[in-house]
């Protein structure tokens, strides 16, 4: 089963991720890491297609997925 991490130091919070995910399984949550940023997290990584457009469209090179 794919696995998804988003580092959250590295999020700005721009939402291109939560955008390209065809499973729409990532959002913005609502915690702010230590720049002031909310940031991305996953909501249900048990339905991740480990497709791999997340980590491929974020600017900031924040998520790494395993599959
Ligand atoms: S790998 Fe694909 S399905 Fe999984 S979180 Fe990223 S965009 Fe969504
Ligand atoms: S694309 Fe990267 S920087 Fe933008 S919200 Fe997603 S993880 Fe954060």
């Amino acid at each position: 089963m794919p696995r998804v991490e988003i580092e959250r130091e590295r999020c700005k919070g721009c939402g291109l991720c939560v955008d390209v995910c065809p499973e729409k399984i990532l959002a913005i949550g609502g915690e702010l890491n230590l720049s002031g940023y909310y940031f991305a997290v996953v909501t249900n990584e048990d339905d991740c297609l480990g497709c791999v457009m997340c980590a491929e469209m974020c600017p900031d090179v924040a998520i790494s997925v395993w599959r």
